[in-house]
């Protein structure tokens, strides 16, 4: 029997990243929204973010061994809810990438290699992390492309020279923590005349290697606090030691690395839940007819849906999080996929119906719900287009018994 109860030690990380949401990360968005310099608040944003690795939130799936919390990718969906809460562009593209991307060390599967970073990425410091893989000038779905034409795929190339590799190609205008990041995850082909799945590798490349050069910051509708931008890759020249695994193993390092997806669907979890707990209060407070709104049955049913909604999405996401733990490919291939189509459709609708409830006042400036909806809707797109989430889902398409 699957039990979901939590323990002791993850309702005190609930608690401790719920209380660090409301007193650090949400007075980021209502000053953002009340006109704070951007400077400013990225400047802040960056300080709320080493306050959170003080607090082990980053090193909590670290193991042990290596100066981590050696907790669980249940343990870290947790936190990663409880961040949204107070904005899920810190939630997920600080905290979340901070927290879960280590894991790729410990699936490349070479040991002196996760030595050597798992202890420095765990130590005091706390690092921010980017993964360079979407381009430019190709579709961003086409990343893991499984037709087998080399013509297919990404086409930032290292060529190996010695004891090092040099890394030429694009990166999309939408890598995350660009400009900000102290180490970036680069994806490049070893071999552009073999096929996409068996040329990918993955480098670990500190932000003041020489020819690592950041593009103009993206704007997104929504997600305020965080930063994207393209990276260019010029010559970058790594050391064949910072390659994760063996040449042409990227993907299968990917493949086994559940933890990223999942604890983004948390995230979306987190954000579907703001925008009902933000519904719920105002319906408890405007009153219609002599009655609080939540009282007349029609309002009262959309904030039912809602909660109906939040807990299907939360039970998925914790799903995929046992399986992350348990199964991580069985996570990366159906459950993940799962958990995030759900979370962010459910982020979607408790938006729309919160503004609904709002009347008004739901779709003005001043009041939140139009960022809810606006930060929502990215969730579409980053990390994997819905369409492409439940197609990748197709293949391992069975009875369910
Ligand atoms: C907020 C955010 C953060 C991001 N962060 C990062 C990051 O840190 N690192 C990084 O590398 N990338 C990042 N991305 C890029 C992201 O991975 C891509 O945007 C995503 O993969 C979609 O690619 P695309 O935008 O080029 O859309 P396209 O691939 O051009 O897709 C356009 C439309 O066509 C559909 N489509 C495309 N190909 C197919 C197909 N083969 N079959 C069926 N339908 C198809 C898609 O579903 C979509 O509806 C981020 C994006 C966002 C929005």
């Amino acid at each position: 029997m699957v039990d979901l109860t939590l323990s002791e030690e993850q309702l005190a990380l609930q608690r401790t990243a719920r209380d660090f949401a409301r007193s650090e990360i949400a007075p980021l968005v209502s000053d953002r929204k009340s006109g704070a310099a951007p400077a400013d608040l990225d400047k802040r944003t960056l300080g709320v973010f080493r306050r959170g690795v003080a607090l082990g939130f980053t090193r909590l799936m670290i193991p042990e061994q290596y100066g981590g919390l050696g907790g669980s990718c249940m343990d870290h969906v947790i936190i990663a809810e409880e961040l949204a809460m107070g904005d899920i562009s810190v939630a997920a593209d600080l905290f979340n990438l901070a927290t879960t991307m280590p894991q790729l060390f410990l699936t490349a599967g070479d040991e002196a290699l996760a030595a050597r970073w798992l202890s420095h990425l765990a130590g005091d410091g706390g690092y921010i992390l980017a993964g360079c893989l979407s381009e430019p000038n190709i579709a961003g779905s086409e990343l893991f492309c499984p037709d087998p034409d080399p013509k297919f795929g990404i086409r930032t190339h290292a060529q190996r020279d010695g004891d090092h590799y040099i890394i030429n190609g694009n990166k999309s205008a939408f890598i995350t923590n660009a400009g900000v990041a102290d180490y970036y995850f680069v994806m490049a082909r070893t071999d552009l005349n073999q096929a996409l799945r068996e040329s990918i590798s993955i480098f670990l490349v500190p932000r003041d290697t020489p020819g690592l050069h950041i593009g103009k910051r993206t704007e997104l509708i929504g997600w305020h606090l965080s930063r994207h931008a393209e990276v260019t890759l010029e010559n970058l020249r790594v050391p064949a030691a910072n390659r994760l695994g063996a040449e042409g193993a990227g993907g299968a390092i990917f493949a086994q690395a559940p933890a990223m997806a999942v604890g983004l669907a948390a995230c979306f979890v987190g954000l579907a839940r703001s925008a009902y707990e933000y519904a719920l209060a105002y319906a408890q407070e405007r009153r219609s007819c002599g009655k609080a709104l939540i009282e007349h049955q029609a309002v009262a049913l959309k904030l039912a849906d809602m909660a109906v909604d939040l807990q299907a999405a939360r039970l998925m996401v914790w799903d995929a999080a046992l399986a992350s733990d348990s199964d991580p490919v069985t996570a990366c291939t159906t459950k993940g996929p799962a958990a995030k189509t759900i979370a962010v459709d459910t982020a979607i609708r408790n938006a729309q119906r919160a503004t609904e409830i709002l009347g008004a006042y739901g779709v003005t400036a001043e009041y939140s719900t139009g960022d809810m909806l606006n930060d929502a809707w990215v969730g579409y797109a980053c990390d994997f287009t819905r369409d492409m989430l439940r197609l990748s889902i197709v293949p391992f398409l069975a009875p369910q018994n």
